[in-house]
């Protein structure tokens, strides 16, 4: 459902990926590593459509990605800028599906049953700046969530919360993923989480990006 062809990036006259080519099928979850600085922020961005790649396509289904940003969502790691601040967790929520054209009573309903998802539904008339930083987080992926996104894209995600939020957070969006048959790309740096949460784990060089490694995860017997 997602292909990239000979995707290429510049800024200025330095390389941060170069001729990245990648099949990624519906429902798959595929992580992507590799060092700091090789690109993979770049990688999803371009993506997302948030920067325009110097050289070659995104496609989804078959069809250039920028003419369809309504297909994708993405969350970040840096959640202290992903959340409006002057609007509750129930509003944040239920934001994106106006491009949907849900009225607000059908809205409201939609966020809440994404906030009950993430174990939030107490805290739906908070605003952010009353929340944690793992509840903050949390508000962004029932976000990404409640809008059901073919392609969630997801960078560090869980990069900035405890070790005991990470995997709650971990748990959750493989679980509610698997359930809206989403397919996502989800960055880390850690290797141990990509083999956990990955069906597949491809693997960037140092800068220039390019895919050095493309692994199936297979997790020994219980
Ligand atoms: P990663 O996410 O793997 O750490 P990035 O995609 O963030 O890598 O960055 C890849 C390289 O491109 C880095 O060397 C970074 O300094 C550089 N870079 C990222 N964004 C910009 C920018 N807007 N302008 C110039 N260089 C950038
Ligand atoms: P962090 O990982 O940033 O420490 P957590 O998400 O684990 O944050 O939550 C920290 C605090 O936030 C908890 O002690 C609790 O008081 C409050 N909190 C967590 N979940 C909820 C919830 N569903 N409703 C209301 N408050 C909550």
């Amino acid at each position: 459902m997602l292909e990239l062809v000979d995707l290429s990036h510049t800024y200025g006259s330095y390389r941060a990926i170069d001729r990245v080519n990648l099949k990624v099928a519906q429902g798959e979850v595929v992580c992507i590593v590799g060092p700091s600085g090789c690109g993979k922020s770049t990688l999803l961005r371009s993506i997302a459509g948030l920067i325009k790649p110097t050289g070659g396509t995104v496609l989804l289904d078959g069809k250039p990605v920028a003419g369809s940003p309504e297909n994708l969502a993405v969350v970040f790691q840096d959640y202290s800028r992903s959340l409006y601040p002057w609007m509750s967790a129930l509003a944040n929520v239920g934001l994106p599906l106006r491009r949907r054209g849900l009225d607000k009573k059908r809205r409201d309903a939609a966020a809440m049953a994404a906030l009950e998802q993430v174990g939030l539904a107490g805290a739906a008339a908070k605003y952010p700046w009353e929340m944690s930083g793992g509840m903050q987080q949390r508000v962004s992926i029932a976000r990404a969530l409640a809008y059901q996104p073919k392609l969630l894209l997801m960078d560090e995600p869980f990069g900035s919360v405890d070790a005991q939020t990470r995997e709650e957070l971990e748990d959750l969006t493989l679980r509610v993923c698997a359930h809206h048959g989403m397919t996502i790309l989800l960055i880390t740096h850690d290797v141990d989480e990509s083999v956990y949460v990955g069906d597949r784990v491809v693997v960037l060089s140092k800068a220039p990006g390019t895919v050095v490694g493309d692994l199936p995860v297979q997790l020994p017997g219980p």
